[in-house]
């Protein structure tokens, strides 16, 4: 049985905490967790799982957790200067990307950079700054394997094909989200609880509202094209309420494999550890027997413009990724704080993508100037 040592990185959140249930039921070590600011859950996660190191990012909140942890010899750290060092903890063979947004970026680029295999949550880094992410995972030697369920199953579709070009193209499968079949006049009253409550998964606020705008699907397009190194005219969404296939690869011959499994994300992270060797683990199984009718259609990214924004930015690459991105954090972030209406997540996203001058082929610092503008865009316009 393969037996990891992991660095959770974002240990407090949904996949965080599902990550620590894969490495408890199946062996693995954890050497390193980070939160940003929930203390009390770090302390109860490194009291259970006794990693070397704990980091809060919030200055106060690291002050907190090395109180709390005084009696453990775990070590506290905060700040970015933690981030990075759970990064590149020498313990870990496996850093698990789980931090939501791109503060994910630097971190992921430093864990590349140490050679460590990167379980890879955090889609923004790679919606942000993939070809930089995935050349830096080449030179390093890095395997980048991915958690999203999406990903996960196109990675499992392609095991075993020994050439890419093969591929005929990709299908990415989509819930729909709670809005699923709701016109623009409907949408214009949904409230944040609606919008907060999936009707398939379970997971953090961002992603949630991301879904319910379609651009979680915008961005898992662009985190497919990176991962895969594929273009946009060769990959495909279709509406698979069900969520029981997770996505397909179709070859040249016209063979469409697919990956089916229960709603739980324990199975994607878990295979993202064990791959290329599968074992027995947490996730709930799949009873075909129970299963509805398996159903797929056309997405609508006319009344979902958050999807239609993302696949232009798809088109587009440069730094437009990085905008449309940082406009959507920034966005979801007003949203969630009830400062701004659900049909104003695609209107900013827009108006940030209009305004922001976009460049081709950027460096790190380049695609870091255009989150930070594309944000300060979305403040401005919602004052
Ligand atoms: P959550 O919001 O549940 O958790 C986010 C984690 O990141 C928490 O540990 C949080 O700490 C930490 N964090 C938040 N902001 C910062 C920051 N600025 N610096 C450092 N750490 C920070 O998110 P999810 O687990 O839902 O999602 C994580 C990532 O995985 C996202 O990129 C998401 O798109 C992706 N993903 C998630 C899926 C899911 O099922 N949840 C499925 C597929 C992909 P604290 O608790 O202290 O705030
Ligand atoms: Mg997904």
């Amino acid at each position: 049985m393969v037996c990891r040592t992991l660095s959770i990185l974002g240990s407090s959140g949904s996949i965080g905490r599902q990550a620590l249930k894969v490495a408890e039921s199946c062996g693995h070590q954890v050497a390193a967790i980070t939160v940003n600011r929930s203390v009390e859950l770090a302390e109860a996660q490194a009291r259970r799982f006794r990693p070397r190191l704990a980091v809060a990012v919030d200055g106060a909140a690291a002050a907190d957790l090395r109180v709390r942890l005084a009696d453990t010899g775990v070590k506290v750290l905060s700040g970015q200067e933690g981030l990075l060092e759970a990064a590149s903890i020498p313990d870990a063979d496996t850093v698990v990307t789980a931090i939501v947004g791109v503060a994910g970026l630097r971190p992921t680029l430093t864990a590349i950079d140490h050679g460590k295999r990167i379980a890879l949550a955090n889609k923004e880094t790679l919606v942000c700054a993939g070809e930089l992410v995935m050349s830096r995972a080449k030179e390093a030697k890095a395997e980048i394997v991915p958690v999203d369920s999406e990903h996960s199953a196109i990675f499992q579709c392609l095991q075993g094909c020994r050439d890419r070009g093969e591929v005929k193209r990709l299908i990415i499968t989509a819930s729909g989200g709670p809005f699923y079949g709701k016109t623009c006049k409907e949408l214009s009253l949904v409230t944040k609880e609606q919008a907060l409550r999936h009707p398939n998964w379970s997971m953090g606020a961002k992603i949630t509202i991301d879904s319910a705008t379609l651009m979680n699907k915008g961005l898992e397009f662009i985190e497919a094209m990176r991962l895969y190194a594929m273009p946009p005219e060769r990959i495909q969404i279709v509406v698979h309420r069900e969520s029981i296939i997770h996505s397909m690869v179709e070859f040249e011959d016209g063979a469409i494999l697919a990956q089916l499994g229960s709603a739980d994300m324990c199975l994607p992270i878990q295979y993202a550890l064990t791959w290329p060797e599968r074992t027995t683990g947490p996730a709930k199984p799949l009873d075909l027997l129970s299963c509805p009718p398996l159903t797929f259609r056309k997405p609508d990214p006319d009344t979902f413009r958050c999807l239609r924004l993302a696949l232009e930015c798809a088109e587009k690459g440069g730094t437009s990724t990085a905008i449309l991105n940082g406009a959507n954090e920034a966005a979801v972030e007003l949203f969630l704080n009830d400062k701004i209406s659900f049909l104003d997540i695609p209107r900013l996203v827009e108006r940030a993508l209009d305004t922001v001058p976009m460049s081709d082929a950027p460096g790190l610092e380049e695609i870091l100037d255009a989150d930070r503008a594309a944000r300060q865009a979305v403040y401005d316009f919602a004052r």
